[in-house]
């Protein structure tokens, strides 16, 4: 029977923390797995999870579904980590003999990629710890708290509704000090709460230095990214009327500046920077994949998950989501532009 914890992570009823205690209470082979693309959150709690979890020797791993930015790659345990992408055959014999998986920064298979017909057909015991809206009902235990900051704010608490705050060490610290700082935009963000501030304040105590920790994350530009950057920001289309402003690039663009993965990471943000801009976007072309990927981001009430999920293919937070489209970028951009007619209303200032 599926349990659905819709709520407060420190309410959590003893039913449930009983079940999560029996699940735990001997070692068992046990897979964490984040969304595809991960990024500091979904790469932050799946170690910060796995830490603990080898801790109380259980033989856990963690498979992501693809490749992950290099401003992520010195977070504690990231050698460690299996890529589906580049290692199917392994990474396929690990999810079959699973006996439990978590699944963390999502809720829904279809945002693993590669992975969804392995994680359709395994046999485990699914943990969903996520944040996001909307959740699909496919985990034995639903951890779902859409009022989160982070899945790595939750991984902390579900440490300490396991009763076991005090094996949250440096590294595990680390960890969730990551997720926490990129996913509330280095806690500007709403979802940003005095809770977010005392387990921050508790992690420093464990000895994390924050201030170095932002200078791996944020602090690693090249010239290529910067010039990209100039690029993207000299192809922005303000559209005053309908306070939105938006981003494209071309494959060809990302081509002559040599992208790498992550390197588009938070420009969809300029656009909100600007006065009477409530609503951005970026529509990033991607050869590989065959589609355009999108990032929607938003202020105030206007929710960029229901535009993402009822017109992209999407989903995520009110004010952060994601989504794709398989026209071309002219015909996409043309059909956000149609759209924003639809919503003029709801972006009226
Ligand atoms: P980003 O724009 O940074 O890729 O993602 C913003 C938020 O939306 C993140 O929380 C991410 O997990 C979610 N998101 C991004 N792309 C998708 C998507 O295609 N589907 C869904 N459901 N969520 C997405
Ligand atoms: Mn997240």
């Amino acid at each position: 029977m599926a349990i659905l914890l819709n709520c407060i992570f420190a309410r959590m009823n003893s039913e449930e923390l009983q079940l999560v205690k029996k699940l735990l209470s001997e070692p068992k082979s046990i897979v964490i797995t984040p969304h595809k693309n991960p990024d500091g959150d979904a790469v932050g709690s799946s170690l910060a999870l796995w830490h603990y979890l080898r801790q109380n020797n259980h033989k856990a791993h963690v498979i992501v579904p693809n490749d992950f930015p290099k401003f992520l790659k010195w977070i504690p345990g990231v050698d460690e980590i299996l890529i589906f992408d580049k290692n199917k055959e392994v990474s396929l014999t690990i999810i079959e003999e699973a006996e439990l998986i978590f699944t963390l920064d999502f809720n829904d298979l279809r945002r693993i990629g590669g992975m969804q017909g392995a994680f359709e057909n395994a046999k485990a015991d699914f943990i969903m710890i996520d944040h996001h809206q909307a959740p699909h009902d496919y985990a034995r235990i639903t951890i779902s708290d859409v009022s989160m900051s982070s899945t790595c704010e939750m991984v902390y608490n579900f440490i300490e509704n396991l009763g076991d705050r005090d094996s949250i060490d440096k590294k595990i610290a680390e960890c969730i000090y990551t997720g926490i700082l990129t996913d509330t935009g280095s806690f500007k963000y709403p979802s940003t709460s005095s809770r977010t501030h005392r387990v921050i304040a508790d992690l420093i105590d464990k000895g994390i230095n924050g201030s170095s920790i932002h200078q791996k994350i944020f602090d690693t530009n090249t010239p290529d990214r910067l010039h990209l950057l100039g690029r993207a920001l000299n192809n922005l289309v303000i559209l005053q009327e309908y306070s939105t402003a938006y981003i494209t690039l071309q494959q060809a663009e990302m081509d002559e500046f040599n992208f790498k993965k992550g390197d588009t990471e938070g420009f969809v943000n300029y656009g909100l920077t600007l006065e009477g801009i409530i609503f951005a976007a970026i529509f990033i072309e991607n050869r590989d994949e065959g589609y355009i990927k999108i990032s929607f981001r938003s202020q105030g009430d206007f929710s960029v998950n229901e535009f993402a999920r009822d017109n992209f293919s999407g989903g995520g937070h009110t004010n952060a989501a994601g989504g794709r489209s398989d026209l071309s970028m002219n015909d996409t951009v043309k059909r956000f532009r149609q759209l924003l007619e639809e919503y003029k209303e709801q972006l009226a200032l």
